[in-house]
C-alpha cells in the first residue's frame, strides 16, 4: 500500500450504527456495519458491511462524495461513470454514526483517503502513481488485461457465451439437478460476467451469492439482478478481481464458468483456484470440479493444404516487380504456428483418444504455468498424420447428479469447437503402429500459452526391436493466436470410409446421468454466434 501514510494504516476501519442502501425500493433493513478503507490494484475503495454480512456496498473513493445530514448522520453517494450534464448517481448509502467523534474521525479519513484516490487517478509527468501490483498484474501483462477485461465488459460477447445452449444449458441442469449443494448455502460466483450463474445458484435456493466480475460487465450484472426481485436479494455484485477482492464470509461452493480454448486458454483457471483457496470453506465444493483435455491425432489432407497454400502467396516472384520469396519460409512457419479452431468431423482422428486430467480441486495455482502431456496413440488404419486435435470437457460433481459438459468433436457445437495443431511436416503411420511424443505448454504474460508438440512414428513390424523412432516432427504454437476457421463444417471424403476401417472409440460422455430427457432438450441447439470466447 504505498500511498498510505502511517496514520491512515491506523484508522482503516470504522463501526457504525447502521448503513442502509438509498436506491433500493423496498425499505430496506438498516443493521450494524462496518466501513473499510483499503487500496487495492491502484484503486482507492471505501466498503461498508453490513455486520448480518448480507449487503456489501463498494465505493470508488475517486469519484465518491459524503454529504452530512446531521451530526452523526451522513449520506455517501458515487458518481455514475458516464458525464452527463444531468448529474445522476450509480450508488447512495445512509449511515449513521454511533457518536460525534466516531463521525468526524471518519469524516477527515474519508478526506485523506479521497485526496489521495484522485492523485492516483490522473497520471504525472513520469508516468502513472501505481499501487501495489497484485498477484494478477505481476504475471499478466497490463495491455494484455486490457483487452481481456473490455472484452468482457461488451454485453455481445456476454450473449454469445450465453447464447451457447449446450455450455449454458448444461451449467443450469447441473446446478438444478443438485439443488441440495446450493439450498441455504453461501456461493461464490467466479467471474460472474452477466450473472447469469449466480442467478442459477439463487433459483437453486442459494442462501447468498457473491456474484465476483473484474470487467465493467459487473454494472450491468447489477443492473439485470436489480431487475429479478426473486433474486436480488440474496446476490451480492462485487467489482474487482478474485485476486484482490475480500468477501466477509467463506463459501460452501465456488461456480465458475473458466474455460478457455484447450481448456487452459486465458488463464482463468488459475483465478478459479486462487478464489478456492482464498474463499472457500474447507469442505466446500467446485463446480466444475475437474476438467480433461483430450487428444488424437488426425489424418486433415484438406486442411493441410489450405494451410500450405495460404502461405504460397509469398513464392511470387514478379509481384508487381517484386520477388516476394524471401519471406516465404516465415509466412510458411506463421501459419504453421496458429492452432486452428474448429467443428470437425471425428472420422478424421486416426487413433482412439487419450486425456490429461485436470482436478480443480487439487491443483496448485503455479502448477498452470507448465503442463507436460506425454503422448501414445495406436494408429487405427494405415494414413498421413497432420497433428494433434484437442478439446475439452468438464464435470460437475453433483451431490446428486455428475454431469459433463463436453466440447467433443461430433457431440453438439459449442463455442470452443475444438482446436487442432497442424504440423508442418506430417508423420506416415501403419495400422497398428504406436505414435508417441509430447504436449507441452507453457503459460505466458499474455493469458495463454505457447504449445509445443512433438509426434513420433515408432518402429512396427518385423524390424521394430532393431530401432525406435522412425519418423519425428515437432512445432511450436501460440495459443493467442488461432486461425478461426468457421466456414466448416463440410462435407469429407473420408478415405477411410472406403473399405471399412474400424473406427477409434470415442468416449463423450463418460457417465450416465439420469434425466435424459431434459439432456436431450438442453443438448439440442448448437450456438447462435459463430465466434468464440476469446
Ligand atoms: N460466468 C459468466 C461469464 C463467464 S466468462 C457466464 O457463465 O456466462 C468469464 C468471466 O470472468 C468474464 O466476464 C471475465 O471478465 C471474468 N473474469 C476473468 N478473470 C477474472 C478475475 N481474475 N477476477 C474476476 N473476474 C474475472
Amino acid at each position: 500500500m504505498e500511498v498510505s501514510s502511517v496514520k491512515k494504516l491506523e484508522q482503516l476501519e470504522f463501526s457504525l450504527d447502521s448503513v442502509t442502501d438509498l436506491s433500493s425500493s423496498s425499505a430496506s433493513s438498516s443493521s450494524p456495519a462496518v466501513a473499510t478503507f483499503s487500496c487495492v490494484d491502484g484503486v482507492t475503495e471505501l466498503r461498508f458491511l453490513q455486520s448480518d454480512s448480507i449487503h456489501c456496498f463498494n465505493f470508488d473513493l475517486a469519484s465518491a462524495q459524503l454529504f452530512k445530514l446531521g451530526p452523526v448522520h451522513f449520506i455517501c453517494v458515487s458518481d455514475s461513470s458516464g458525464s452527463s450534464e444531468e448529474k445522476s448517481f450509480s450508488q447512495g448509502v445512509n449511515i449513521k454514526f454511533k457518536n460525534d467523534k466516531d463521525s468526524k474521525d471518519f469524516c477527515e479519513s474519508f478526506q485523506e483517503w479521497r485526496k489521495d484516490a484522485v492523485v492516483q487517478g490522473s497520471s504525472l509527468q513520469n508516468g502513472t502513481v501505481s499501487a501495489n501490483k497484485s498477484k494478477f498484474d505481476n504475471k499478466i501483462e497490463a495491455s494484455s488485461a486490457k483487452m481481456y477485461f473490455h472484452y468482457y465488459g461488451q454485453l455481445l460477447h456476454q450473449q454469445n457465451m450465453l447464447q451457447d445452449y449446450v455450455r449454458t444449458g448444461t451449467y443450469y441442469a447441473a446446478v438444478m439437478e443438485n439443488r441440495s449443494d446450493f439450498a441455504g448455502r453461501v456461493v461464490v460466483d467466479v467471474g460472474a460476467g452477466s450473472g447469469i450463474l449466480s442467478m442459477f445458484a439463487a433459483q437453486a435456493g442459494a442462501k447468498h451469492v457473491y456474484a465476483v466480475e473484474a470487467s465493467e460487465m459487473a454494472e450491468y450484472a447489477r443492473k439485470l439482478i436489480a431487475g429479478n426481485p426473486l433474486f436480488a436479494e440474496r446476490i451480492t455484485v462485487i467489482k474487482g478481481k478474485v485476486e484482490d477482492i475480500e468477501l466477509p464470509e467463506k463459501a460452501d461452493i465456488l461456480i465458475s464458468e473458466p474455460m478457455g480454448t484447450l481448456l487452459v486458454n486465458e488463464r482463468m483457471l488459475e483465478s478459479y483456484v486462487i478464489a478456492r483457496d482464498r474463499f472457500m470453506s474447507p469442505k466446500g465444493k467446485m463446480f466444475p470440479t475437474v476438467g480433461r483435455i483430450h487428444m488424437a491425432p488426425f489424418s486433415d489432407e484438406f486442411l493441410f493444404i489450405e494451410m500450405a497454400n495460404k502461405a504460397m502467396f509469398w513464392q511470387q516472384q514478379n509481384y508487381y516487380g517484386v520477388d516476394l520469396t524471401p519471406l516465404y519460409g516465415s509466412a510458411h512457419q506463421g501459419y504453421f504456428s496458429q492452432p486452428v479452431v474448429d467443428a470437425f468431423d471425428p472420422r478424421l482422428l486416426v487413433a482412439s483418444p487419450m486425456f490429461h486430467m485436470i482436478d480443480f480441486t487439487q491443483m496448485k495455482e503455479e502448477d498452470f504455468y507448465e503442463i507436460d502431456i506425454p503422448l501414445k496413440f495406436t494408429a487405427s488404419m494405415c494414413t498421413r498424420v497432420h497433428g494433434l486435435a484437442c478439446w475439452f470437457d468438464v464435470l460437475f460433481d453433483g451431490s446428486t447428479v455428475q454431469r459433463w459438459l463436453t466440447t467433443a468433436p461430433g457431440a453438439p457445437t459449442t463455442h470452443w469447437y475444438q482446436i487442432r495443431c497442424v504440423l508442418s511436416q506430417p508423420i506416415y503411420v501403419m495400422a497398428g503402429q504406436e505414435i508417441t511424443g509430447r504436449l507441452h505448454l507453457i503459460a505466458h504474460s499474455a493469458q495463454s500459452y505457447t504449445i509445443d508438440l512433438t509426434l513420433s512414428a515408432k518402429m512396427w513390424g518385423p524390424g521394430a526391436s532393431q530401432g525406435g523412432i522412425l519418423q519425428s516432427s515437432t512445432c511450436r504454437f501460440d495459443l493467442k493466436e488461432p486461425y478461426y476457421r468457421m466456414s466448416q463444417p463440410q462435407a469429407y471424403p473420408v478415405a477411410q470410409e472406403l473399405p471399412l476401417q474400424p473406427q477409434p472409440e470415442l468416449n463423450t460422455q463418460d457417465i450416465q446421468t439420469p434425466n435424459e430427457e431434459l439432456e436431450e432438450e438442453l443438448l439440442q441447439q448448437p450456438p447462435q454466434n459463430p465466434s468464440a470466447q476469446l
